[in-house]
């Protein structure tokens, strides 16, 4: 099978079994989403769900969360992963969105990467989520997900892998990619024994093939 027609069943199974996909993390806000995926960096979405509820109670904008002081911050999600780091990212990622971009938060990858603890992936998911951009973040699923199926080589590096698969899929299908990616690595091709008998793209997955 060649990669083009592998991207495209790929594609098609997913529309059809999986077209309607968000982000499973809770948020009402840009600022919000924004705070929720720099803890979600090496954390789960679960854990995360659990802290930003009393977290957003507290310093619901990036005005309020401008004026708290890290330890406050600390206090509130410590039970995620590297809380140090990120309260004083999000501490001073508040005060620059507050005081240099009035609160909002840019479309632009570019600027957003200039935020603290905003890195090339966290830029992309809000690209994705928020404005529907063609990036697509490569996660730890998105990653041995693609190289499992062989939507990208074997060898690719996480870069890469990222623009193979922008350059692959159709531009107003990445921000649905991304999700589709994410859910199957997470829920059917785990890392430790992918369900594969259960899995509805067996037939065109190059790790089956390299098994059979
Ligand atoms: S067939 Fe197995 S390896 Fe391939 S995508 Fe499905 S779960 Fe993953």
């Amino acid at each position: 099978m060649t990669k083009k027609e592998r991207y495209k069943k790929v594609i098609d199974w997913f529309e059809k079994n999986m077209s309607i996909v968000s982000t499973e993390l809770n948020y009402n806000t840009d600022f919000q989403l924004l705070v929720a995926v720099i803890l979600s960096a090496q954390c789960t979405d679960k854990r995360v769900n659990l802290i930003t509820p009393e977290l957003f109670k507290s310093f619901p904008n990036a005005e309020k969360m401008s004026h708290a002081n890290v330890e406050e911050i600390y206090n509130l999600i410590k039970s995620c992963t590297y809380p140090n780091a990120k309260a004083k990212h999000i501490s001073e990622m508040a005060k620059i969105v507050h005081e240099k971009y009035n609160g909002k938060i840019s479309s632009d990858t570019e600027e957003l990467q200039k935020l603290p603890g905003v890195g090339r992936k966290t830029a992309n998911v809000i690209a994705v989520v928020l404005f529907r951009q063609a990036k697509m973040p490569v996660d730890t699923h998105v990653f041995r997900v693609s190289k499992r199926i062989g939507l990208a080589d074997k060898k690719s590096t996480i870069l890469q892998t990222e623009l193979e698969l922008e350059k692959n899929i159709p531009p107003e299908i990445i921000p649905d990619a991304h999700h589709w990616l994410i859910l199957h690595g997470r829920y059917v091709c785990v890392a430790r024994n992918p369900k594969c008998a259960e899995c509805g793209i067996k037939e065109f997955c190059r790790y089956v093939e390299t098994i059979m």
